[in-house]
């Protein structure tokens, strides 16, 4: 495989509503700031409906968002062509969907399934694209090449559906919930496979997880809430994002302590912002006031 390294992410104000058959819309995603650098691994993590999927589906440039703009390295993806977009996702960008065989056909075997994931490909990049033995060889599949997909584990779906995922050799590789469903052991297969393509090829590599344990091998995670960015954790020390009209998304261990509706004392500094919780009559801890 060669390399093409990774790209990188940016995204201003992402907005997303869907419309439900009653008329209805649904905020998705309600202003989301987001930036990830060619080459990061990023987790994103938060409570089911937050709006993980449609941020992971825009990324990949599947959904176009309500507004807002997306750029990938420097293209904007939120207004290209349907055809350009197309062609991006066959090229620089792969998504893996969430649940296995929705990237899979289900009664063709393993091997047919990244012949037809690389079937994209002009003659030159396929010269160029790892090999269908190559790719099953990577996600340690090789024995089961001719095993239809119905008769594989759920660990060995999972796999395949990476090695398709894959296979064009995406900058940016997006995986919805890859782990889960899956014994630990696959999942650690899993978790491992995707880490090593970052660093065999410097891929950026996006995954949305609800088990913080696969979370907790990503240096960044990025916690997802109401549709927006919350809290970022990166190399194990925690932030706050401070979104539009200054929004600030508290850690989620701490919430229990600081309910929503809490008034707060704010003493802002042009460097520091000390947040006193109002059981605390003694004002700011003198040992935090710089
Ligand atoms: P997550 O992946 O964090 O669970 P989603 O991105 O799937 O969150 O969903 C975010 C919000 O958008 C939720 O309120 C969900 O109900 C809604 N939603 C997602 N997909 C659709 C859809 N196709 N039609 C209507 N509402 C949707
Ligand atoms: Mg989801």
């Amino acid at each position: 495989m060669q390399d093409r390294g990774g790209i990188g992410v940016r995204c201003e104000g992402v907005v997303h509503l869907y419309r439900t058959f009653e008329g209805h819309d649904v905020v998705a995603l309600q202003g989301v700031d987001l930036e990830i650098t060619p080459g990061e691994r990023v987790a994103f993590l938060g409570p089911s409906g937050s709006g993980k999927s449609t941020l992971l589906a825009l990324l990949g440039g599947i959904q176009r968002p309500s507004a807002g703009r997306i750029f990938l390295g420097d293209d904007d993806i939120s207004r290209m062509s349907e055809r350009h977009l197309a062609r991006l996702r066959s090229r620089r960008v792969s998504t893996m969907l969430q649940g296995a065989t929705r990237n899979l056909l289900p009664y063709t075997t393993a091997r047919q399934n990244v012949a037809f994931a690389r079937i994209g490909l002009s003659r030159e990049e396929a010269d160029r694209a790892p090999s269908v033995a190559e790719l099953l060889e990577r996600v340690g599949l090789e024995d089961q090449a001719d095993q239809v997909v119905t008769t594989l584990s759920g660990g060995q779906r999972q796999r395949l559906a990476l090695a398709c995922t894959v296979a064009t050799q995406p900058q940016l590789l997006l995986a919805d919930e890859p782990t889960s469903q899956l014994s630990h052991v696959d999942r650690d297969t899993v978790v491992a496979l995707l880490h090593d393509l970052n660093r065999d090829f410097g891929t950026t590599v996006v995954v949305v997880t609800h088990q913080h344990e696969v979370a907790a091998t990503f240096p960044r995670t990025v916690t997802m809430k109401g549709g927006r960015v919350g809290s970022e954790g990166r190399e194990g020390a925690e932030y706050g994002v401070i979104g539009a009209e200054g929004v600030l998304h508290l850690p989620a261990h701490v919430t229990p302590q600081w309910p929503p509706g809490t008034l707060v004392r704010i003493d802002a500094g042009p460097r520091r912002i000390v947040v006193t919780h109002p059981a605390d009559e003694t004002g700011i801890p003198q040992d935090e006031v710089r």
